[in-house]
C-alpha cells in the first residue's frame, strides 16, 4: 500500500471558529477517496488546505512521503464547485492558458487539448467563446482543464452537478479511467449514489471533526444490522430468533433478534418455504451518513 497524501492532526480556525479539528487521514495512491459531510462541515476548508490556498494552523501533510511544499501544487488538479472561466475568451485559448499555468509547454498543451477535446467529442467547441457554452459544456471544458496536466492527485468538488445523466456517465467513466491509470482522486460530493459507485475509501466530516473514516466495504460491514432480504414461494412464518420487518409480494426483510448466522436463518426458512433468493442487506452510505451525523 502506497500513500499519496498523509494528513496528520490538522486544525484550522477562522476568527476563533474551529473549521477543522484533529483531522488525520491517509489517502492511498490510485484510489478514489470520498470526502463527505453536511454543509459547513469543513470539506472546503480541507480541500483549500490540500490546494495550498490556505494553510492549517497546526498539523502536518506529506505528499508521496515528502513534506508538502509549494512545488507539489503542479502535481495536483482541482475542479472547484464554483467554476469560473473567462467568458470572452475562446475555449481553445482558455484551455491553452490554463494548461500553460499548470506548467505544460505550448506544444504539450496543444497536444493534450486536442487529445481531450477529440476524446470527449468536443473539437468543434475549440473556436467558440466560453459565453456561448451551456452550463454542462462549460463544465466539461473545466473538467478537461483540471486533468490536462496529468496530475497525480485530482480533487473533484461536486463534479457531476449541472450535468445531464448522459454527460454525468461520461465524466464518471473518465474518473474511473483516471483511477485505472493510477491517479489518486478525492471526490467531494453530496450524491451518495456516486460514492457507492466510485469510492474505495471515505472520510465523513461533521462540525470540523472526522466522524467516520475507512474502506467503504468495511464501514458497511461495521454498520450492518443483520438484516436479510429473502424472496420465497409459499407461506412464511416468523422463524424463531428473527423478526420479519417487511413482507410483501413474497419478498421479506428479516432481522436477527440475537446474534445468529445467515446459515441458521436459511436452515429455518428452507423448512417452511422455497427460497428463491437470499441476500444480506447492507446499509447504504446514505443511511450511514445520516446515522453518523445525527448521532453527533
Ligand atoms: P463545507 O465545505 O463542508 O460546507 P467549509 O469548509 O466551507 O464547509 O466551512 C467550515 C466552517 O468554517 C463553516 O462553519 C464556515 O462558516 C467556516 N468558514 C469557512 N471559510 C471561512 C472563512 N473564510 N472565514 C470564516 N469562516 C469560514
Amino acid at each position: 500500500m502506497s500513500i499519496c497524501l498523509e494528513v496528520k492532526n490538522i486544525r484550522k480556525e477562522y476568527n476563533q471558529k474551529v473549521a477543522l479539528d484533529r483531522i488525520s487521514l491517509s489517502i492511498e495512491k490510485g484510489k478514489i477517496f470520498g470526502l463527505l459531510g453536511p454543509n459547513g462541515a469543513g470539506k472546503t476548508t480541507f480541500i483549500r488546505i490540500i490546494n495550498q490556498i490556505t494553510a492549517p494552523d497546526t498539523g502536518s501533510i506529506q505528499f508521496n512521503g515528502m513534506d508538502f511544499k509549494r512545488e507539489h501544487i503542479t502535481r495536483i488538479g482541482y475542479l472547484p464547485e464554483e467554476r469560473g472561466l473567462y467568458k470572452n475568451m475562446k475555449v481553445g485559448e482558455q484551455c491553452l492558458y490554463l494548461a500553460r499555468l499548470k506548467g505544460l509547454s505550448k506544444t504539450e498543451a496543444k497536444q493534450q487539448i486536442h487529445y481531450w477535446f477529440q476524446r470527449l467529442e468536443m473539437l468543434d467547441w475549440l473556436p467558440k467563446k466560453v459565453e456561448e457554452l451551456s452550463k454542462g459544456m462549460a463544465q466539461k471544458v473545466q473538467f478537461i482543464s483540471t486533468i490536462i496536466h496529468q496530475p497525480e492527485l485530482i480533487i473533484f468538488d461536486e463534479p457531476f452537478s449541472g450535468f445531464d445523466p448522459i454527460n454525468s456517465e461520461i465524466i464518471k467513466q473518465e474518473v474511473l479511467r483516471l483511477k485505472e491509470q493510477g491517479t489518486t482522486i478525492i471526490l467531494s460530493t453530496h450524491r451518495m449514489e456516486s460514492v457507492e459507485e466510485l469510492c474505495d475509501d471515505i472520510a465523513l466530516i461533521n462540525a470540523g471533526q472526522c466522524v467516520l473514516y475507512g474502506q467503504v466495504t468495511q464501514i458497511k460491514e461495521k454498520y450492518k444490522k443483520d438484516i436479510y432480504k429473502i424472496e420465497y414461494r409459499g407461506t412464511l412464518k416468523t422463524p424463531e430468533g428473527f423478526n420479519v420487518l417487511e413482507n410483501d409480494n413474497n419478498i421479506a426483510l428479516i432481522k436477527a433478534t440475537q446474534k445468529q448466522s445467515s446459515n441458521q436463518l436459511l436452515s429455518k426458512l428452507i423448512k417452511q418455504v422455497d427460497v428463491v433468493s437470499f441476500k444480506e442487506k447492507l446499509p447504504s452510505i446514505n443511511d450511514i451518513f445520516i446515522q453518523s451525523v445525527s448521532n453527533e
